[in-house]
């Protein structure tokens, strides 16, 4: 299989001398999604939040495409951390979904998506709104695209967002529990369009605790405890036949 798009070195993070990320390796392939599930506190938004700059790493690194997040080589070897508005530049290759959706909510949904296209890429008007309408077809939703996030329910709003976080053509998508502020009935067709992505060849990181979405959709599947990667395997190795026992009660529990 090709390069790793996405490799995590020993990642370490610290709050306030709290060891949080404890020596993360992970390894992401072009059009592989992985699964990471834990117990809350385990560390799993940290982790994502480090890749994409969110958080400073305390050790450790983050490739992303060839390049160290956070962090440009100078011309005699040396590593120089990059300014706010550098990292900004970075995370354009990171396309990020929360839980929260996170929309504008005084902007269209159309607006809302063809907004990086616009001020990032400086496409025209008009190039911009066909490629939000283009996404917004991806997911669904391209009749809604003069309504206001108010106006949509949560299943729409996150999926709005998704195709948001594809405006830019990201290298990888990171999604932390995209369904969990979601009504039971609006899971599904988030789970449903996050399938066809995965599907259709994204590089996809997924903090979930969707374990059916997570089995049909995800090539490996990561198990997160205290700080560690406990152990990983497929999805049927892990959801079924765990060999630690933290991971064997969280799915008990999750089940
Ligand atoms: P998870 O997403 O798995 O629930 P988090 O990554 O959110 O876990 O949190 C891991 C640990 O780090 C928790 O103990 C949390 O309280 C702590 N933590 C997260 N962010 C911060 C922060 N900004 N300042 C201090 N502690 C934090
Ligand atoms: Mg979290």
């Amino acid at each position: 299989m090709n390069e790793p798009v996405l490799r995590i070195n020993a990642l370490r993070k610290q709050f306030s001398g709290v060891e949080v990320l404890k020596g993360i390796d992970l390894e992401v392939r072009m059009g592989e999604t992985v699964a990471i599930l834990g117990s809350s506190g385990s560390g799993k938004s940290t982790l994502l939040r480090c890749v994409n700059c969110l958080e400073i790493p305390t050790g450790g690194s983050v490739w992303l495409d060839g390049e160290i997040m956070g962090y440009r080589r100078e011309r005699n070897g040396a590593l120089r951390r990059l300014t706010e508005s550098q990292m900004a530049v970075q995370r354009r290759k990171v396309g990020m979904v929360f839980q929260n959706f996170n929309l504008f909510p005084h902007w269209t949904v159309l607006e809302n998506i063809a907004d990086g296209p616009r001020s990032v890429l400086h496409l025209s008007k008009s190039d911009a709104k066909e490629r939000g309408m283009a996404l917004l077809t991806r997911v669904g939703l391209q009749d809604r695209a003069d309504a206001y996030p108010r106006q949509l329910s949560g299943g729409q709003q996150q999926r709005v967002a998704i195709a948001r976080a594809l405006a830019l053509e990201p290298a990888v998508l990171l999604f932390d529990e995209p369904t969990s502020a979601l009504d039971p009935e609006n899971v599904g067709e988030v789970t449903d369009v996050m399938s066809a992505l995965a599907e259709s060849g994204a590089t996809m990181l997924v903090v979930t605790h969707e374990l059916g979405f997570a089995r049909a959709a995800a090539d490996r599947a990561v198990f997160m405890h205290d700080g560690v990667i406990l152990e990983q395997g497929t999805p049927a190795d892990v959801f079924d036949h765990a060999r630690e026992l933290r991971t064997q009660e969280f799915m008990r529990k999750t089940l």
